[in-house]
């Protein structure tokens, strides 16, 4: 596999959490120069590759397909025949209802090389994520992977399904929700109990996932009552009554709560893995964003005369990288400044200095400008201080020290205004499928009131809640005449998250 020459990898993306996905996948993904992949693939998966690789979406437009497979084929091998590393993601497990084969059997017939990294299935995907088990040692020693896509009334289908009846263990259904009633009927017909218990699972390990359980009998009037669609897969089999009410997926402190996160993109990812861990799902719209600075003379010259302060103070984890990353460019390093006290806004901040191998000497109890000011009011009297921040923002620190110290401000990145917010995210928001936005920031919050239309404005305290971290991003929110719905009690994004958790919990218990 190690060669100059192209090859494709054929990668299953796991069932929809992106956490599902192989070590080994996910490495051919950070190494792709091209990639094809379709439509179930979690878009997290997708931030993996690359910057520079083409990325090619071989899925359904409006109900059709982009490309059809003989397309696809000759897409991979005329990429791979450029020399390029070709990975082709697809939902679930590449050969399990894939076409994965097709596209490995053109691949060696055209001589190109490639190997196939499987991927979590759907239906094992949804096994875990609903605690429903598709084996049971009391219930089903069998499992039958079927597909559902074709009427079952037609004849020539490839699917037997008087034999199915007479299966001993689970069948587990897939694209079977278009026939769903179908489907049913010609089990029951063959001889299955009516009584048989079925399942119907959507977006099953995503945190929409949804689900009902009935009989053979009832199950295609459940899943229209509930409005149940695809991708969903159908469970047949008496395991269907092992299930838990609510699986460990289902009782996560978010599941299910649709979240937009404000930050700018360099946290942001990070702040996805936390809350998605916590069954949320996650969208990203970041509404201020950071941006080395053109002109580093300024901060040069400071650095320059570094020995001449006593304090150092960082308002924000970039400032500090930022900060650091030209000390380090410019051929200095940290015993500049050994001679420094060093301030951070909080704790976040600090553990960035960390990574620096620098220690805070100072760290508010309260982790705001005010805060940081205040604890460092009987400190810095006379001395000299150097404040590292944005190129814009509040100013509350330097007013606050000025008559006490000689202070200095200098800009170490900017800060800019994002143009838009990302248009299914304005989709998501006028549609109120939107449950909370993040406030990080007053310059965030700004922001976000300035790019909002009419429309998505009008969901701000009805669908949608504004979570917000600190009072003073609360002021910011009202100045804007948004409503808070929660405030975190610590001024940190854990802080924030916490106070999602309470009011979510909150909600659950007064329901
Ligand atoms: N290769 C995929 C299956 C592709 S066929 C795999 O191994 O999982 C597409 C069908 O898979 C959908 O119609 C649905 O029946 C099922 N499916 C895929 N993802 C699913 C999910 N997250 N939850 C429930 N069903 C899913």
């Amino acid at each position: 596999m190690i060669s100059s020459a192209g090859f494709v990898e054929l990668v299953g993306a796991g069932p929809g959490d992106p956490g599902l996905i192989t070590v080994r996948g996910r490495a051919a993904l950070q190494q792709a120069e091209v990639l094809i992949y379709d439509q179930l693939v979690h878009p997290s998966l997708l931030e993996l590759v690359p910057s520079s690789a083409e990325r090619i979406f071989a899925g359904k437009r409006a109900g059709r397909l982009v490309y059809n497979q003989d397309q696809i084929n000759s897409l991979l091998v005329e990429k791979a025949r450029l020399g390029k590393r070709v990975v082709r993601l697809k939902g679930g497990d590449p050969l399990v209802f894939g076409r994965g084969a097709e596209e490995a059997a053109f691949l060696r017939m055209q001589g190109i090389p490639y190997r196939i990294i499987p991927g979590v299935t759907a239906a094992v995907g949804v096994s875990g994520y609903t605690e429903l088990p598709i084996t049971h040692r009391g219930a089903a020693s069998a499992v039958a992977l079927v597909t559902g896509h074709d009427d079952p009334r037609q004849p020539g289908g490839r699917v037997d399904w008087p034999a199915l009846a007479k299966f001993p263990g689970t069948i587990v259904v897939y694209m079977g929700v278009a026939h769903l009633k179908e489907i049913c009927d010609v089990l029951m017909h063959a001889g299955m109990s009516p009584s048989t218990p079925a399942a119907l699972v959507e977006r099953g390990t995503w945190p929409s996932q949804r689900s009902v359980s009935g009989t053979l009998a009832n199950l295609p009037d459940q899943a229209a009552l509930h409005h149940l669609h695809p991708p969903a897969l159908l469970i047949i089999g008496s395991v269907v009554n092992l299930r838990p009410d609510r699986s460990w997926f289902e009782s996560l402190p978010l599941f299910g709560q649709r979240i937009l996160v404000t930050r700018p993109a360099e946290d942001s990812l990070a702040s996805a893995e936390q809350l998605e861990a916590l069954g949320a799902e996650v969208h990203h719209a970041p509404t201020v964003q950071i941006q080395p600075l053109e002109d580093f003379r300024p901060l040069d010259q400071v650095l320059a005369r570094i020995k001449s302060f006593d304090w150092l103070v960082f308002t924000s984890r970039h400032g500090v990288d930022a900060f650091m990353g030209r000390l380090f460019e410019r051929g200095q390093d940290v015993r500049a400044l050994g001679h420094l006290q060093l301030a951070t806004i909080g704790p976040g901040t600090a553990d960035q200095l960390k990574r620096w191998h620098l220690r805070a000497d100072l760290v508010p109890d309260q982790f705001l400008s005010e805060g940081l000011a205040d604890a460092l009011k009987p400190r810095v009297q006379g001395k000299r201080v150097l404040l590292a921040r944005a190129n814009r923002g509040r100013t509350v620190l330097r007013d606050e020290l000025e008559p006490l110290a000689q202070v200095e401000q200098v800009a170490v990145y900017r800060n800019f205004d994002a143009p838009e917010l990302p248009p299914a995210v304005m989709q998501a928001l006028e549609a109120g499928e939107i449950d909370w936005i993040t406030l990080t920031s007053s310059a965030i919050t700004e922001r976000l009131a300035a790019l909002l239309t009419p429309r998505a404005r009008a969901r701000i305290g009805q669908e949608t809640k504004l979570v917000s971290i600190s009072p003073i991003t609360t002021e910011a929110a009202h100045k804007q005449g948004m409503p808070v719905a929660a405030e975190a009690s610590e001024y940190t994004w854990n802080g924030v998250v916490r106070a999602v958790c309470e009011a979510v919990g909150r909600q659950a218990s007064s329901r």
